[in-house]
Formats: C-alpha cells, structure tokens, sequence
C-alpha cells in the first residue's frame, strides 16, 4: 500500500517537472532541498490559485482590506510576537549517521529511525526564523529576520488600515506573501519548504462576539475549498486539543486534507484572542485600542485569523486532480483542475495542416488571447494533442474541421467527459467566460 502511494505522488512529482509546473530550486547545481521554482504551467496555477483567494477574501466583500507588507521587519516585532524565544522545534541528532529530526516526529524517542541505532542525542530546542544583516556591518545589532509569517505585518498596520480605510469594527485585513522557516525536516514534495507562501486574514472583532466569528470563517473557509474544486470527501476538520493550542489561542481548528501521504494540516483558523494588539500595545506603549459606538466602551479587538498556504493548498488541487484513466490509452493521465484555477483555459487546433484551416484556428486563438489563456498546437495527431492538454489540465479543445469553412462552427471537446460539441465561432468567448468563471 505505501509503495503505491509513492507510486502515484512520484509519478504526480515528475508529471510536474515534464510539464513545467514545479521544478527544483536551483536544479543544475544539484539543487537546493525544501526549495522549489515554479515553471510556466505551476507559476500560472498559483496565480491563480492566490486570485481567487484574493477575489473571496477582499473583491467580493466589503469587509476585509488587503495589505502586502515588507518581509523584512523591525526584530523588536519578532520579540514582542514570542517568535524569538518560542518559535522553536525539538531537535534530535544521531551521533551515529548524522541524521536529524524532529522529536515530536518521531515514534521511537531513542531508536533512529534512519539507521537503528540507539544514539540519539536529548532533544534541544532549535529556532526556525532564518536571520539575516541589515547593512554592511554584520554584528548582533544588525540582526534581522526573514519573516515566518505573515500575520505580524498585518497586526502592526492594524491602525494604519483601520485609519486610512475607515473600516470600523468587525473587519479584516488579508494579505498573500512569502514565509520562511528553517524547518528541520521539510519534504513530501512542496507540502512543507523552508520558503513558502501564505495567504492569512485576520478578522478584528468584539470580544463578545469570537465564538460567533470563529464559526462563519470556519464555514467561509471550508466552502472555499470546495469552490476550488476539492472534493469534499477528502477534508475535514481537526481541532487542536489541550496540549496542541499555542498559548495564545483560546480555539483552533485545522482544515486537513488527505494526501497519499497521509491526512495533513492545510490551513487554521484560530481565534487569537488579544493576545497580538495587546502585545504590540504593551511594546511600543501605542495604544492599539478601538472606540466602539455600539458597544460604548473602549477594548483591544480580539482576532480569529485564517491562515492557509499557498503551496499547500497547489500541492492539494494538484493531488485532488490528478487522475489514471486508462479509457484514454498509453497517456491517460489528466488533471481535472477546476476550470477556473486551470493554467490555459482552452487550447485550438486546426484538425489538418491544410486546406486553410491553421489561418482560422491561429485567428480564434489571437482573438481568445486577449482574453484569456489560450493555447495553439499544430503539431501530431489530434489524439496526442488533446492528451497533452489533458496532461496540462486544459478544461476544453477547440478544433477547426473541414466543416468549419462551411458553418463557421468549430467542436469543443470536453477535458473530463471527452465529449464534443460543436459551436459558432463568434460565441467561443462568452461559453469560455462562462464555463471558467
Ligand atoms: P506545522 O505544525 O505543520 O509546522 P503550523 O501549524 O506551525 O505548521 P501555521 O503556522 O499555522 O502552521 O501556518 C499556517 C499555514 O501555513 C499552514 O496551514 C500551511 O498551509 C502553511 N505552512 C506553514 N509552514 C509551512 C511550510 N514549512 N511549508 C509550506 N507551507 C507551510
């Protein structure tokens, strides 16, 4: 069973490097573990995996204010957040190998699991915030870090946003950027890097109202997910226990999905409490307090952020969509992406290369892309066409026949049912804008 399972996520990692979705950082050099480029298919498919996020989480509402604040920020906030004393993992050595994990991985606490031997060092806490010099003189004063998350740049412009937006309480402020954690044993594929991208909101509220808010971002956050198009069987919900919780959290709950690999952590949402705006206020002596009309009194505002990674969340429509089917022959794999996030929308081919049917089809395509991502293929037999772009994750074909000199019509060939349909010409755009919105 488990060889299967590595079958198919090994087979699903080299899909991704032929097709030009992911590949790894600095391959010709041997690589660089936990880190990842994404190609022309990944780049396009995490954009627009972050759009709809940004189009939920912002666009749509009138609520919730973005944000895209520096990586790099004051240390001082890294101490205040608990990061530089806290954000730590337990790690284990093996004096005999080498090898290194981390303790609260591990099933044996004295047996390493690499090479069986019982030389395992006692846990020590290790860091995860990457540090960095700000200027040219690199001594302890100049320490700066690669941010871990997000989240922090958010609390220390709530007043900012607040002020400048006029947004009065409840409301949020979302933002999409790069974290960076030292992890001590990334891997399964882009699930956990040492660099990665998160796209958090964190919801400013009353305090009496957290239990309330807690539950619709959890319900917003799970219907987005199924709007992406995972299936639902494959979600669900963990609540952390007792001994999970971060100090600062009253509640948490994970969204988890399940991977060949096992059911994992996709995204939290958390209700923070005031823990942050009380910290940051207790810091810097800037009042973080809000004045509420409706409540007549003056509080901290509590948090419930969501908090989801961009990564994760390819690495999950990736592995949510990758299908075998054998009904299409030697290259039967297809990734069922929902149109929407698909990287080329609809691919045209001309049937022959002859009889002025290339003219048509490189007309439809020039006139499709300035709308949306198209893509135009000449090139071997129309069956091997269309397996390529089901290979891409291309929701639909459109290929010019000898009947289209004559109707102006040309065939839509399904990605998923395989079946084709034909249409006009002249209303090409508005089913594609209709079938990918
Ligand atoms: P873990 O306990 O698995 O290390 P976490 O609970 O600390 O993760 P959070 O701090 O809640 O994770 O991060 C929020 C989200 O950011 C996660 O749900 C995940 O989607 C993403 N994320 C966190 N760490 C990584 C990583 N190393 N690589 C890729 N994505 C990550």
């Amino acid at each position: 069973m488990a060889k299967k399972t590595d079958d198919k996520m090994n087979r699903l990692v080299s899909l991704c490097k032929r097709r030009g979705f992911i590949f790894q950082s600095s391959e010709i050099y041997g690589g660089l573990n936990a880190c990842w480029d994404y190609g022309p298919l990944g780049s396009e498919l995490k954009r627009n995996i972050n759009g709809f996020w940004w189009e939920a989480m912002t666009n749509r509402r009138d609520d919730i204010e973005g944000l895209d604040a520096a990586i790099l920020m004051h240390p001082d906030v890294w101490k205040t957040s608990g990061h530089v004393d806290e954000f730590t993992d337990p790690l284990v050595d093996c004096k005999t190998c080498k090898s290194r994990f981390r303790a609260d991985d591990l099933e044996n606490q004295s047996k390493c699991p690499v090479c069986g031997n019982n030389t395992l060092t006692d846990p020590r806490q290790f860091n995860l915030m990457f540090k960095t010099f700000m200027g040219p003189v690199e001594d302890a004063g100049a320490v700066v870090y690669l941010r871990p998350e997000t989240a922090q740049g958010i609390y220390v412009n709530f007043l900012n946003v607040k002020n400048s937006s006029r947004q009065k309480i409840p409301f949020g402020i979302a933002q999409i950027g790069k974290a960076f954690r030292n992890e001590i044993t990334p891997g399964n594929f882009i699930f956990r890097t040492r660099e990665f991208e998160q796209m958090e909101m964190q919801y400013f509220i009353h305090p009496s109202e957290d239990e309330k808010w807690f539950e619709y971002w959890c319900q917003e956050r799970w219907n987005w997910y199924l709007e992406l198009g995972i299936r639902k069987e494959k979600l669900r919900w963990h609540e952390h226990g007792p001994d999970e919780l971060a100090h600062y959290a009253k509640k948490a709950l994970d969204i988890e999905y399940e991977f060949p690999f096992g059911w994992k952590e996709l995204e939290g949402v958390h209700n923070r409490t005031d823990f942050d705006l009380s910290r940051h206020q207790q810091a810097t002596g800037k009042d973080q307090s809000y004045i509420d009309e409706r409540f007549a009194e003056k509080f901290i505002p509590y948090i419930i952020e969501t908090s989801a990674g961009c990564d994760r969340t390819l690495l999950t429509v990736l592995v949510d969509a990758y299908d075998e089917d054998p009904s299409r022959g030697d290259k039967s794999t297809v990734l069922r992406f929902a149109p929407k996030i698909a990287p080329i929308k609809a691919a045209v081919f001309p049937l022959v290369n002859k009889d002025g049917l290339p003219e048509i089809a490189e007309k439809i395509y020039h006139d499709l892309k300035k709308e949306f991502k198209v893509f135009f293929d000449d090139g071997g037999s129309i069956g091997r066409r269309y397996a390529r772009m089901d290979e891409a994750g291309t929701p639909f074909c459109f290929t010019v026949d000898g009947q289209t000199k004559e109707d102006e019509t040309v065939t839509i060939r399904d990605r998923d049912s395989m079946e084709q349909t034909r249409h006009k010409i002249a209303e090409l755009a508005a089913i594609l804008l209709d079938k990918t919105k």
